[in-house]
């Protein structure tokens, strides 16, 4: 019967590429490898032990939750065993024989950029899980039974492919038995898996035990980290537990330890990390946080937890409040679990506070990798908008390049009188620094906030003020003269000298331009782009044309500097020749300067060419 069953099944291409760099490229942490199989076998006697709340027939035979490791000097095997759920021959195949996580292949082309050199933060930061099994063991075998189900033996060799048949499994559960590969045959030693246990698994809360000179000695303490006093944990303990939770190579940046006690009581371990994950801002990176109920475990991933814009975090909750044997959908549902997101947000926020005011070094670091993810709150949530807002770092105009600056700092800076915060959004600083729309606050010395977070675009606006200032973008709407005073005085005389002019400029742009009129904004720049209050910006419409969306026209204004001698000259043409192709041309040409001096891509940019080249012949044979 063994025989009609074996089938031999092809990896997936993603594995054998998967499978290919982490035997070749995370030899030196190599030992990761029992943390790994530790860490599935929990997990297994968690879903097992959950199942049994609604299920008493999964406590049949084993209920004696735990995982052993067994030896053979003369085989050379190690074999880890748990009475953790068990795979059916689907699953066998559904999760050993593919990578079924979205995001693989952006992982794998990261890993080969590195040059499939040695990448264990990448490596990490996705959890190789099972499959580093293989960078200590040249076969793998897997026998498995789930409740109800036969017994299924899966047997590769890391290759190309792996072979299923069926088999006798005593009872309900897993054992991985590794044929240990020559350079290896240390992990067959009691000492060497005995301190691989306590330096990676000590707290994994079921039993690992190992026989020892005949007798069964258990080799983890088991202790719930969480629930010990801050001042038992050891900061390796609380180093190597986020390792565990994060498969993040990294130490973490801060780790945050606390019970809280009152209606609703429980204790919380969250771990800020040192670097963000390469796909952060998917939306699948939101995993939210472990649920325990008195140590039970219940959910990996609960995502009321924490509100998104906390999503870096990793840890763990443990409520003593909630029910135990209630389905997690119901669960997700519970009140309770709003509060304790309540309670999380607030004391997450008090500690980047704090670590911004006496650890500002700290801060810094945490600022540059979670930032812009943290700024999302200033849209999403409301009642902590102000606490949000003090913790933001800004790149200005009076700052040297990557020297921040907080919403504090500007309005302690700023002239008594002074109504606004002046805010651009640009993709980078030196964009930014280039901008026409900056001269005029140059020239009177107001700072200007420089924005170049993607997010800046949608969460400055809701955030709307700060200190009772509004927030104002420098490009958008006519300019507050209360702030900035242009020459207004003699924009009426302008008006009048080159009103004629402006209208026969318009034309050529009709299209694309509301309208063509004077302004005190610039003070070198010919011209600028603006646009009407609340409307769109130029990172905005590229993010939209990006994503394929069409992007509803909207017409900009194009502003000139009446005291550029541009002006003048085009005057000259218009008062000989009003319908002048030459002032067609220059309209043309100006609206596209202005277009480029805000980083924007032509619509046309062959035609902006030969008209330059054009000019620049005619210039040189005068
Ligand atoms: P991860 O554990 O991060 O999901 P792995 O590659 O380590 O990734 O494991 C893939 C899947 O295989 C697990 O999610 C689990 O469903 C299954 N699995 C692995 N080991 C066991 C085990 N000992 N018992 C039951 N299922 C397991």
């Amino acid at each position: 019967m063994a025989e009609e069953s074996q089938e031999r099944i092809e990896f997936k291409t993603d594995v054998k590429q998967l499978l290919d760099l982490v035997t070749h490229s995370l030899y030196s942490h190599r030992e990761i490898f029992l943390r790994e199989l530790i860490s599935n076998a929990s997990d297994a006697i968690d879903k097992a032990r959950f199942a049994a709340l609604t299920d008493p027939a999964l406590l049949e035979g084993n209920a004696d939750w735990g995982i052993k490791l067994s030896v053979d000097k003369a085989n050379l095997t190690l074999t880890i065993s748990d009475n953790g759920c068990g795979m059916t021959r689907e699953e066998l195949i559904e999760h050993i024989g593919t990578i079924a996580r979205s995001g693989t292949k952006a992982f794998l082309e990261q890993l080969k950029k590195a040059g499939g050199k040695d990448q264990p933060e990448l490596i990490g930061q996705f959890g190789v899980g099972f499959y580093s099994s293989f960078m200590v063991a040249d076969l793998v075998t897997v026998r498995t039974r789930a409740h109800g189900s036969t017994g299924w033996q899966w047997v590769s060799e890391g290759q190309g492919s792996f072979e299923l048949t069926s088999c006798e499994h005593p009872g309900r559960g897993t054992d991985v038995v590794l044929h240990l590969k020559k350079e290896a045959e240390e992990y067959l030693e009691t000492h060497a898996l005995r301190s691989l246990v306590q330096k990676y698994s000590d707290f994994v809360e079921h039993p690992i035990s190992m026989e020892i000179e005949k007798k069964d000695e258990v080799l983890n303490s088991r202790q719930a980290l969480w629930l010990r006093s801050k001042s038992e944990v050891k900061p390796e303990e609380y180093q190597e537990f986020y390792k565990h939770l994060s498969h993040d190579f990294n130490e973490p940046l801060k780790t945050i330890h606390y019970g809280a006690e009152g209606t609703l009581e429980f204790k919380v371990l969250l771990y800020i990390p040192s670097k963000a994950p390469y796909d952060l801002f998917r939306k699948e990176s939101f995993k939210g946080l472990q649920l325990y109920i008195k140590r039970v475990f219940i959910m990996e991933e609960c995502k009321k937890l924490l509100p998104e814009y906390l999503r870096f975090l990793h840890g763990v909750v443990d409520c003593s409040d909630l029910p135990l044997n209630v389905s997690r959908e119901i669960l997700q549902d519970d009140p309770r679990l709003t509060q304790i997101q309540k309670n999380l947000t607030g004391k997450v926020l008090g500690v980047l506070k704090d670590m911004k005011e006496h650890e500002p070094e700290n801060y810094l670091k945490f600022y540059r990798e979670f930032g812009p993810v943290l700024k999302e709150g200033l849209h999403y949530d409301h009642g902590h908008k102000e606490q949000i807002s003090d913790l933001m770092l800004f790149e200005s105009t009076k700052s040297e390049a990557g020297a921040l600056r907080t919403l504090k700092d500007y309005v302690r800076d700023m002239r008594l009188a002074q109504k606004n915060i002046y805010y651009l959004i640009a993709e980078n600083r030196s964009k930014a620094l280039a901008s026409p729309h900056l001269e005029i606050f140059r020239s009177q010395d107001i700072e200007v906030l420089l924005l170049t977070d993607a997010v800046d675009e949608w969460v400055i606006p809701a955030l709307g003020e700060y200190d009772k200032k509004p927030l104002k973008p420098v490009n958008q709407g006519a300019l507050d003269d209360s702030d900035v005073k242009g020459d207004e005085g003699n924009l009426k005389q302008w008006n009048k000298t080159y009103g004629a002019l402006l209208k026969s400029l318009q034309t050529p742009l009709d299209e694309n331009i509301k309208e063509v009129r004077l302004s005190t904004r610039l003070t070198d720049s010919a011209c600028c782009l603006t646009s009407e209050t609340g409307g769109m910006t130029p990172q905005m419409e590229r993010m939209f044309q990006a994503m394929g969306q069409a992007v509803p026209k909207q017409k900009k204004i194009l502003e000139l500097n009446p005291k550029h001698p541009l002006l003048e000259a085009l005057q000259k043409i218009h008062a000989k020749d009003k319908e002048s192709a030459i002032l067609t041309d220059y309209a043309r040409l100006l609206y596209d300067q202005a277009i480029l001096s805000e980083g924007g891509a032509l619509p046309d940019a062959l035609h902006f060419t030969k008209k330059v080249s054009e000019l620049m012949v005619k210039a040189l044979s005068h």
